[in-house]
């Protein structure tokens, strides 16, 4: 860990951060070491037929009250001191935004917005909450128990009956604004952080994951990216990733105490550019 703390002191640095970052705020990675193998909706289930939709809203509808009730972690808040050129996350729970990151992009967007497949209006996530509340009294209530997994979704399998509103606008489907496995993340979110990664080769900078076991390849990219320019990689994460073989070093430790450590030996301001 000293050795990966000390490559990346007073350096440029790119952050990539995934569900491990999360998990002290207690919401679980269900690819972390003893998860069991799950899998989340896809696009092309979500889009299938009503049957599809209902299971995803019914479960998103109780994973939401509980997620909105999770704060960001010391790790969340250690990356505010880092400071990083760019914060890309693959998590979806808006905790960098409320720990107060900026320059951040959210990769795969935010469970927090609702997009309408078919006029593509976005709305807050909240209001249509209310909907659903409203829509499905006593719903919430009678499942109190259930677990929450990373993507706000939640292990329920009786969910007919259960009534999922269309777009007040025009009738089309709404659909959470994250990018569901089976589709691509949008083209400028994806240039934006290839430019900051590339910028880190000219500049002496790194690229640090933290909390990602780099299984999708939204997310790899960058890692690849990085190494083929000579960039030195970092990955901080519980158990082995898909990037291990292309980092400078890997530190297997938890994000939050490693991230604490690189805060603290970077207080100083960093060069403006
Ligand atoms: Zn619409």
């Amino acid at each position: 860990m000293r050795e990966a703390l000390d490559l990346l002191r007073d350096r440029p640095l790119v952050v990539l951060t995934g569900a491990g970052l999360s998990t002290d705020s207690g919401i679980p990675d269900y690819r972390g070491p003893g998860s069991p193998a799950r899998m989340p909706m896809t696009y092309q289930e979500f889009v299938s037929g009503p049957d599809a939709r209902q299971r995803y809203w019914a479960r998103s509808h109780l994973g939401w009250g509980r997620m909105r009730r999770a704060d960001p972690n010391a790790g969340h808040h250690a990356l505010v001191r880092v400071h990083p050129d760019l914060l890309i996350t693959q998590n979806v729970d808006g905790l960098h935004e409320r720990a107060g990151s900026p320059r951040l992009v959210a990769l795969h967007g935010r469970i927090a917005d609702v997009i309408c497949l078919g006029c593509r209006a976005t709305s807050p996530r909240q209001a249509l909450q209310q909907r659903l509340t409203e829509l499905n009294p006593g719903f919430a209530e009678r499942h109190a128990a259930v677990e929450v997994r990373p993507d706000g979704d939640v292990e329920l399998d009786e969910t007919a009956g259960f009534v999922v509103p269309d777009c007040r606008e025009c009738g089309g489907i709404l659909k959470p604004d994250v990018v569901f496995f089976g589709e691509n993340v949008p083209a400028p979110r994806v240039e934006r952080c290839y430019a900051a990664v590339d910028a880190l080769a000219e500049r002496g900078g790194a690229l640090l994951v933290a909390g990602s076991s780099l299984t999708v390849m939204s997310g790899f990219r960058f890692v690849r990216r990085a190494a083929k320019a000579g960039t030195p990689v970092v990955i901080v994460n519980r158990g082995a990733t898909r990037g291990d073989e292309l980092a400078t070093y890997t530190v297997d430790a938890g994000c939050s105490e490693f991230l604490g450590l690189l805060a603290d030996q970077q207080t100083a301001p960093m060069p403006s550019r």
